[in-house]
């Protein structure tokens, strides 16, 4: 008997699972585009190599060795040979999925031309509800070509701390295509988003301080909203996958391994035998550390660069990598924990065990 699956959606999750539609044998897929859906736009995925992200680093268009967190006062670049850091378009990596999933049959079809209830089982990757009081990473970037060279083609800045830091943890991300053309992106944790005119003012102050840089030529302009922390369902009676089963890592916004590895996983079990079904990509461990973590960057930004800046300096890059994807061992958890500025962590969990227990006493009250 063929199962109908039916996915909401045909975003980043969806189209990952529909391009490997051939291992999952007796199964057909249908990706439903739903109703209000937005017009989809380009931007750049950033993620370091790893084994289920092979097809996806073949498409990259940048990839880089080495990568720095700066800070007022450091800099720090860490390098790895076999887990170097890569930029995707997404442009690229969906028309590379379409592509393989209607050579599969995979059916694209719009949610008014069908019946959800006609699907054996239905997913849904619309994206999940955040929280009014949502600690949010938000961003705006610019490709950009300058006319004399610039930057350093070898080295991604992951973080440069040295900008405005009123408005939340804020810090400029560069990934530099060639010595004239780089990915210049203003980002900012805190709960509110900022005028448009911030973000950007933030690029041109950046370039003009630290590169030399007053004109430049716009190639491409992006920007995004990635809600961070524990997010409800789209719709709590259809089960999801993708940022809507939990995949983005709370702390960094990062989601596409993490996508990965849970559509490889449920194929895997399917493999052996089971129904698809897709569990939450991270380890509980990890959740409650980067909650933690979150506690500190909402109500003591003022400490993320130095967090970062140690963490990053504490760690060989090839830990740095292990941590953030979720496959650190005990040594490396404990090295981040070392080096973290120890206050602020023992106010955030004062303040997490406080509203704990208030939460409690008011439920038993
Ligand atoms: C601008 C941006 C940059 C990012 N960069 C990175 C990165 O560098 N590295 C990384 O690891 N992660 C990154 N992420 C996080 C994550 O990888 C992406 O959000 C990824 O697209 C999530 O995949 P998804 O399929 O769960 O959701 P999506 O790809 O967003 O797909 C959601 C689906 O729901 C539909 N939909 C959206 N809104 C509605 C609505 N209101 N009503 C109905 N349908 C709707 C969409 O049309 C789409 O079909 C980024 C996210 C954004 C927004």
């Amino acid at each position: 008997m063929s199962h109908d699956i039916g996915i909401l959606g045909d975003g980043c999750a969806a189209l990952s699972l529909a391009a490997k539609a051939e291992q999952l044998p007796g199964h057909t897929i249908t990706l439903i585009r739903p109703n209000g859906a937005p017009k989809p736009k380009d931007h750049v995925w950033g993620f370091w190599s790893d084994d289920v992200l092979a097809d996806a680093a073949q498409l990259a268009k940048g990839t880089w060795h080495k990568w720095a967190v700066l800070t007022p006062k450091r800099s720090v670049t860490m390098s790895s040979t076999s887990m170097p850091y890569n930029a995707m378009k997404r442009s690229d990596w969906t028309a590379h999925c379409q592509s393989l999933a209607q050579s599969s049959g995979v059916k694209f079809i719009d949610q008014d031309d069908g019946q959800l209830e006609q699907h054996s089982t239905l997913f849904d990757t619309r994206p999940p509800v955040a929280p009014d009081d949502c600690i949010l990473q938000h961003f705006h970037g610019l490709e950009i070509k300058t006319t004399t060279p610039v930057f350093e083609a070898e080295t991604a800045i992951l973080m440069d701390f040295r900008v405005d830091q009123s408005k939340g943890m804020h810090f400029i991300y560069l990934l530099p295509y060639s010595s004239t053309e780089a990915l210049i992106e203003s980002t900012i944790f805190s709960t509110k988003l900022a005028d448009e005119q911030f973000y950007l003012s933030a690029i041109d102050n950046y370039l003009a301080e630290h590169y030399h840089v007053e004109q430049y030529e716009i190639t491409h302009r992006e920007k995004g909203v990635i809600p961070l922390g524990k997010l409800a369902p789209h719709d709590d009676n259809i089960p999801g996958f993708g940022a809507n089963g939990g995949a983005t890592r709370p702390a960094s916004g990062y989601a596409f391994l993490f996508i990965q590895r849970q559509i490889s996983s449920a194929i895997e079990r399917v493999n052996a035998g089971q129904e698809l079904t897709f569990l939450n990509p991270h380890k509980r461990l990890d959740l409650w550390m980067d909650s933690v973590l979150l506690t500190v960057l909402r109500h003591w930004p003022e400490h993320g660069p130095n967090l970062f800046s140690n963490m990053a300096r504490a760690l060989t890059g090839d830990q740095f990598v292990q941590f953030l994807s979720g496959d650190a061992g005990w040594w490396i958890r404990l090295k981040v924990i070392f080096s973290m500025p120890k206050i602020p962590f023992i106010k955030a969990l004062t303040k997490r065990a406080f509203t704990r227990t208030r939460v409690s006493t008011a439920v038993v009250g």
